[in-house]
């Protein structure tokens, strides 16, 4: 919130600064203070690089149907086709490349943490109200990276079911919390990359539905055992991990949702 604040003040003066100072501003897209992270070029198709893998983290939530966007730091035709999602989610030109204005917007969405606007780590670390990201099978860094994507992912299924809150009622569990609430042995949620979402404005059918579109290889919903009162996303067929193979999986028969894998 004061991020934004600080934001508003700065634009605010620019605006009162003499013409040709304006049009110097304008013209330096990177000199746009940002807490988390900034973008110093322009990146499309062809283009690599840690600068990629950043953007790459960010619009993984615009990924098309039952599909992901690879964290590689590789700009392929997948990635392109997420950031005219994100860029057509968000009003602005969908032409897939990443410049002033897309960086403008995720500036805008993401925190000084890096965590985007409506999701924070400590919805995320919760654990059985222990915190914190040791205790899994990962560093406590690869945990807390691997949280870092999911919440990109959920800050894009919020934005698609029309920006309506979204609760995190189950985020990283470590081994002894896992085992504490009967989660499954190789759960996703103790790689950081599993979030058990609930909503008080969108049914868990439409969650669940919707999950499909937002880079969420594994679904489980309304209709799969002792999945009634949320819907669990996860991220399985990026963590290399675990035990399961790196396939999508997605359950919620109430919802019309199939429980084959391809
Ligand atoms: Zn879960």
């Amino acid at each position: 919130m004061r991020v934004n604040t600080l934001k508003r003040a700065a634009v605010a003066f620019a605006l009162a600064l003499p013409a040709a100072a304006v049009a110097t501003v304008a013209a330096a897209p990177a000199a746009h203070a940002d807490g988390c992270y900034t973008w110093k070029r322009n990146l499309y198709q062809g283009r690599s690089g840690d600068d990629v893998r950043q953007l790459q983290i960010r619009v993984a939530g615009w990924a098309g149907n039952r599909d992901i966007v690879e964290n590689d730091g590789r700009y392929g035709p997948k990635t392109a086709a997420a950031v005219k999602r994100f860029q057509a989610a968000y009003g602005l030109r969908a032409d897939g490349i990443a410049g002033p204005q897309t960086y403008g917007k995720l500036y805008d969405l993401q925190d000084n943490d890096c965590t985007p606007r409506h999701f924070s780590y400590s919805e995320m670390d919760d654990g059985c109200g222990r915190g914190g990201w040791s205790g899994g099978p990962l560093s406590a860094a690869q945990t807390r990276q691997n949280a870092l994507r999911t919440m990109w992912k959920l800050e894009a299924l919020r934005r698609s079911l029309g920006d309506k809150p979204l609760l995190v009622s189950s985020g990283f569990r470590s081994r002894t919390c896992n085992d504490q609430v009967g989660g499954a042995s190789d759960s996703q949620h103790l790689y950081g990359n599993a979030a058990d979402v609930v909503s008080r404005t969108s049914s868990l059918c439409q969650i669940a539905r919707d999950a499909r579109n937002r880079g969420f290889s594994g679904i489980y919903g309304p209709g799969y055992p002792d999945h009634d009162d949320h819907v669990h996303v996860d991220s399985r067929r990026e963590n290399n991990s675990d035990d399961t193979p790196n396939t999508t999986s997605w359950s919620a028969p109430d919802c019309g949702i199939g429980a084959g894998r391809d």
